[in-house]
């Protein structure tokens, strides 16, 4: 099936069984906005809970907070969002259609990475056991032609974003024959800066209303509070302070689901260090966050790191996890090395000391920051893209099934009497009261045994406990393990440990620490 049906059922799937709504649906929705039902929430509070435990948990010298959305209005402009936050934007005068300059540019660049691929992809298949992928990868004229065309190409796009040359995005444009996909035209208008923040008054007109702006990112709230934390805390360098809360940015193109919204949620982590140390807690940060990535078991090839081209106004380096989506590989998590530009920023703004005492060196520094920044939403998509999986059963029967990692899937287990008499409805009910303290499990009696495994697929649940005459008799059931489709007859009391063992966040959190 083609990449982009593929996207489209999982979309389709995520409403049907109350994973995410658009908002304001019955007003016809609002652009890049989104709900999430009663499936969804589940989902989303437990890759929360496993990001929050990884950071809080498993790091003595990391602590929590929530700050405010609101924040004052020149944290802002200390920060840099009021002056910088900007994308640049293009318009195609036939489609009306508006893009990202930055954006149009990456994915010719992405086809061109792709034409390598094919090349590199059709040899290995011609040659076979003999192929020398390196070696066609350097001398092959054809992928050398492509090769020196992208580079080209790459660092010309380079150049202008850090310059911030809006005439020689737009060359790059009409020279690399970019079109508009809706029109299929050249006809572009000039690259225009626009800034993402949302903003709003606070106070009523007649006291005189400030104007306030809905965060772009929670990591200033983090910033702000250094001091706070530090003192009352009594941390010590090194040290982290992680929050989850949402962001707001008014993105010019929204598209692709909850990849990309108006109004989302991150989780994100400042570590402060000494200056000077920067650059090898990024290296131990880029490491650590992998490992928690990859132990959800969704598959390592899925994953790649991007070093920016372009750093932002605060970075001295800076990576993204990218995974790869239905629609190629995307950022899931940026890695930044902030440098000390936002306590510093901070400090010169609000005209307070933001410093440091290092009782080992015997000298105050303004600490340098490493940030893990991670949006939820991303997150979501993708488990939700890596999970969903249409089948082809023995017999030609078919299901679709989340095989979502057992520890974060929203229901754990779900109970059903095998008929709706004799006493089986009861026995399944009492089952629930002793696992429902542990688990979060579904009690379901209607329709058949198969139907109802089917809509447990459907929404990933790992295990079903299916309730008989026999367990009146000798207090077994059957449980039916989701991915493999096997079922065990077992006794009532092992359930909990049974599944306890597979769902428990602990076995997750074990293989960072590995
Ligand atoms: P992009 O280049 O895709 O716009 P970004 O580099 O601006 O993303 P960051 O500022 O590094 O993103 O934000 C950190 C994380 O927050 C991202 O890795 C992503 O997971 C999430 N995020 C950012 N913008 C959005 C959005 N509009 N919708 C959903 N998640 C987002």
């Amino acid at each position: 099936m083609a990449q982009e049906d593929v996207f489209k059922k999982l979309v389709s799937h995520c409403k049907e069984y109350g994973f995410v709504f658009p908002s304001s649906e019955i007003y016809d929705g609002l652009a890049a906005v989104y709900d999430y039902g009663q499936m969804g929430v589940e989902l989303k509070n437990n890759i929360k809970k496993y990001w929050w435990d990884s950071m809080v948990l498993l790091h003595e010298n990391i602590v929590g907070i929530d700050s405010a959305i609101f924040m004052h209005p020149t944290i802002w402009k200390a920060s840099g969002h009021v002056d910088a936050f900007n994308d640049p934007l293009i318009d195609n005068k036939d489609s009306k259609k508006r893009y990202r300059a930055d954006v149009l540019i990456e994915d010719c660049i992405a086809k061109m990475d792709e034409k390598i691929e094919k090349e590199v992809e059709k040899a290995a298949k011609r040659f076979g056991d003999s192929f020398d992928e390196k070696l066609f990868r350097e001398t092959n004229p054809r992928v050398l032609e492509h090769k020196a065309k992208r580079d080209e190409l790459h660092a010309r796009y380079a150049k202008a974003m850090n310059d911030v040359d809006l005439n020689e995005l737009r060359q790059i444009i009409l020279d690399y024959e970019i079109v508009c996909p809706i029109s299929g035209t050249k006809n572009w208008t000039e690259v225009r800066q626009f800034n993402l923040m949302f903003s709003t008054e606070m106070g009523s007109t007649a006291d005189g209303a400030m104007k306030v702006y809905l965060r772009p990112e929670t990591a200033q709230g983090i910033f702000v509070n250094f001091l706070n934390v530090q003192k009352t805390g009594r941390m010590r360098i090194p040290f982290g302070i992680a929050q989850i809360g949402k962001a707001f940015r008014n993105e010019i193109v929204a598209r692709q689901f909850i990849f990309r919204m108006r109004e989302f949620e991150q989780m994100e982590m400042q570590f402060f260090v000494r200056p000077g140390e920067e650059l090898k807690w990024f290296e131990k940060w880029k490491e650590t966050r992998l490992k928690w990535h990859k132990a959800l078991g969704l598959g390592d090839h899925k994953y790649r790191f991007h070093d920016h081209d372009k750093l932002a106004h605060y970075a001295n380096a800076a990576t993204d996890i990218e995974f790869e989506m239905p629609f190629g590989f995307k950022e899931v998590e940026g890695i930044h090395s902030r440098t000390n530009f936002d306590l510093g920023n901070h400090e010169k703004f609000s005209g307070k000391k933001i410093q440091y005492f290092d009782p080992e060196l015997g000298e105050s520094y303004t600490p340098y920051v490493i940030e893990t920044s991670i949006g939820v939403d991303r997150m979501f998509l993708s488990v939700m893209a890596a999970a969903y999986c249409e089948e082809t059963l023995e017999g030609g029967d078919s299901r679709v099934v989340l095989r979502l990692p057992a520890a974060i899937a929203p229901v754990k287990v779900a109970v059903m009497p095998l008929v709706r008499k004799d006493g089986l409805p009861e026995k399944a009910r009492e089952i629930i009261g002793n696992l429902r303290f542990d688990f979060k499990c579904q009690y379901d009696e209607k329709d058949s045994i198969g139907k109802r495994y089917r809509r447990q697929d459907a929404i990933g649940t790992p295990f079903c406990v299916t309730v008989d005459h026999q367990t009146l008799e000798d207090n077994t059931v059957t449980i039916r393990f989701r991915d493999s489709m096997e079922q065990q007859r077992v006794n009532i009391d092992q359930l909990q440990s049974i599944i306890g063992e597979q769902v428990s966040l602990k076995s997750l959190l074990k293989k960072i620490v590995e």
